[in-house]
């Protein structure tokens, strides 16, 4: 199939490399003309703009960092719908909110073709590997066509209904681990203050009902788990700066539908300090310094 994939960052380009082992035709776009060059090198031909991209593709897959770009994508002069054809799919995984999302499907259907939102989770881990989760928001017969394509690229495909419940699904689950996050590394200093072995507390929470990933898989006490960020002074996972996206776009969203969110609320300003703390490039497990200060 012939596909133009625009935005070729940390998760899209490992997700538009996957694509060229399937044996896919790649066009590609992307500001940044190092990443365009790297892909290039992988099989893929260079596009000059959004438009010059999408002339002749079959599916236009987008993966940008927030909704502000993928509207400049698809309505700049030289943007996706300067040269999309009719019936062509356009799949945005980028995560956004879904009020957008909704928006950009009503522009796409407007002019002939279906807008599908597919926001991820598995990190560029899971795109390196094809192995992510995509949340897909569209009718299920566009879900449908679009599937092989995202096979290419993830393990689970999950239909969760119209246009914008894939958003809807990828801030939920997020907001949920922006708080699970928090709550466990209160839980871990408070008992690290009290006294009891951080390894024996743990293993405690993780066979008792405060169980959840944030503490058996990404515990944020260092030295419980060895593989997690937490032992390795927080590198790789997933940045306290992107939780913090999520959680943003959550509590925006529960305030245009009047949702009270208040864990979240607090969840997000946790996060905020700790970025302001300089840990934003660290994994977000990293909110633990905020409780744990007179341990650094
Ligand atoms: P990134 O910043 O690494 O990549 C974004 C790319 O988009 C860059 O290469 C940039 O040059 C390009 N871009 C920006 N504006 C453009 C434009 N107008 N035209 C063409 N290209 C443009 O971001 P990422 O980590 O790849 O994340 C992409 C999306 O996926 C985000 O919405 C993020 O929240 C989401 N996401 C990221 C992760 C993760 O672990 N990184 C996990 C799940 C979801």
């Amino acid at each position: 199939m012939k596909i133009a994939f625009i935005g070729l960052g940390n998760m899209g380009s490992p997700m538009a490399r996957n694509l060229l082992k399937a044996g896919h035709g790649l066009t590609v776009f992307d500001l940044n003309k190092a990443a365009l060059a790297e892909l290039v090198g992988a099989g893929a031909v260079a596009a000059a703009s959004p438009a010059a991209a999408v002339a002749g593709a079959e599916t236009v897959i987008t993966m940008l960092p927030m909704a502000a770009h993928v509207n400049t994508v698809l309505f700049a002069e030289d943007g996706v719908f300067a040269g999309l054809g009719a019936g062509v799919p356009i799949i945005d995984s980028s995560t956004i909110d879904p009020q957008s999302a909704q928006a950009f499907a009503k522009a796409t259907a407007e002019r002939g073709s279906a807008f599908v939102d597919a926001p991820v989770s598995g990190g560029t881990a899971g795109a390196a590997a094809g192995t992510l989760t995509f949340m897909v928001g569209a009718t299920p017969e566009v879900c449908e066509q679009v599937r092989p394509v995202l096979e290419a690229m993830g393990k689970n495909i999950i239909h969760c209904g119209a246009s914008g419940t894939g958003q809807i699904a990828k801030i939920c689950n997020n907001l949920l681990l922006g708080i699970a996050m928090a709550g466990v590394a209160e839980a871990m200093s408070l008992g690290e203050k009290l006294g009891i072995d951080v390894k024996t507390l743990a293993s405690i929470i993780n066979t008792s009902t405060g169980r959840c990933w944030s503490a058996d898989t990404n515990n944020p006490m260092p030295g419980v788990l060895p593989g997690a960020p937490s032992s390795r002074g927080y590198t790789g996972g997933f940045g306290t700066d992107l939780m913090l996206k999520d959680m943003t776009l959550a509590t925006q969203a529960a305030h245009q539908v009047k949702q009270p969110v208040m864990m979240g609320a607090l969840a997000q300003q946790l996060y905020r300090l700790s970025s302001q703390h300089g840990e934003g490039a660290h994994d977000f497990s990293s909110i633990i310094k905020l409780y744990r200060a007179d341990e650094a």
